[in-house]
């Protein structure tokens, strides 16, 4: 495997890692990343050539949205055929958001997308943003034969490289903050850098990179819990401009069995909602029809989230509410794997 010759693409969306403390006042401050070698000498010993693309206005990931994502993906886009390997620099916290979305968005993607970030800003003294950055370009810029080794998005965070769309964000203060509960590991960064390669995605051959822009944000994550009433849940599901719903049940896809729950789900779906059953555990798999708790939900026809982590699974309704799925077929065409979220 090589990195020389690669070219690397750093696109920088905003977050801690683009933070830098000014020691004399103690405020923190965006990064240039435009001075990026000056800043962080190490990347010259890198035997790749690191562009960057910063956005104009970087923010903290808790303002991201689609219109972000389009704009991620533009760039990408625009700039695919003259790097190897892209970057994407963003704050933490909706990472596994974005990380899912564009695993969705990027169709035909035959070159790596990594995304990363960190728990300490770049210029702390105890920042886990250098190691996190320089991996993350190396495993950008990995060929083998001229082939990129990584042929898909993929999450590096705390010497792991995950699936972007199987990771979760577990912790805001461990420097290891991300899990891939359903899903083992792409890379793992020691003193080598170590590949499983059984793990990785490989896409079809020669295919071409198409972008897909569209999203429908009239969707709603609903988390059960004990107590639930229906007057709450009838509030939400009778929204007139309501298309999708990501229903997050308890272990392998369990709800009440009350009557009036059942009769309110089942309401929804006849106005022509798509619910989507996933767990509310960090890990495992919906099986409906397990427990008698899940069997209604079956019978009515709700959608099967399986393993997928409850972003990728709102992410990918937004996507398909879309893509002009006729109604009897949007449940099979989510229930199938798109880019290995399943
Ligand atoms: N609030 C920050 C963000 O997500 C946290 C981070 O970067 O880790 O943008």
């Amino acid at each position: 495997m090589e990195t020389n010759n690669s070219k690397v693409l750093l696109i920088y969306t905003g977050g801690t890692i683009g933070m830098i403390k000014d020691y004399e006042t103690g405020v923190l401050r965006a990064f240039e990343f435009d001075n990026l070698y000056k800043r962080i000498p190490e990347l010259s010993h890198l035997d790749c050539q690191i562009s960057v693309h910063s956005f104009e206005k970087v923010i903290d990931s808790s303002d991201m949205n689609p219109q972000h994502w389009i704009a991620i993906a533009e760039v990408i886009e625009k700039e695919y055929d003259h790097f190897d390997g892209f970057v994407v620099l963003h704050g933490s916290d909706t990472m596994s958001y974005s990380a899912s979305a564009m695993s969705f968005m990027l169709e035909g993607l035959s070159k790596p997308v990594i995304f990363t970030g960190s728990q300490l800003p770049i210029g702390d003294l105890r920042t886990d943003a250098k190691e996190n950055l320089i991996t993350s370009i190396q495993l950008a810029a990995l060929k083998e034969n001229g082939k990129s080794v990584i042929r898909e998005v993929g999450l590096y965070f705390e010497y792991k490289l995950y699936r972007g769309n199987r990771t979760t964000k577990i912790n805001a203060e461990h420097f290891q903050a991300f899990a891939s509960p359903n899903y083992p590991l792409l890379v793992e960064s020691g003193v080598h850098l170590k590949l499983m390669r059984e793990n990785l995605w490989r896409p079809q051959e020669k295919t071409s990179l198409r972008i897909w822009k569209e999203f429908e944000q009239e969707v709603v994550i609903i988390k059960m819990f004990p107590g639930i009433t229906k007057l709450t849940l009838e509030g939400i599901l009778s929204l007139p401009s309501l298309k999708g719903v990501i229903l997050e049940t308890y272990g392998s896809g369990n709800a009440p069995t009350y009557p009036w729950l059942v009769d309110v789900l089942q309401k929804a779906i006849q106005r022509g909602i798509h619910i989507v059953n996933v767990t509310q555990c960090i890990g495992g798999s919906v099986i409906m029809g397990k427990y008698e708790a899940s069997e209604a939900l079956r019978k009515m026809g709700i959608i099967d989230g399986k393993d997928l982590t409850t972003e990728s699974a709102v992410v990918k309704l937004m996507i398909l509410l879309k893509k002009r799925i006729p109604h009897n077929l949007f449940k099979i065409k989510f229930e199938e794997n798109i880019s290995g979220e399943i």
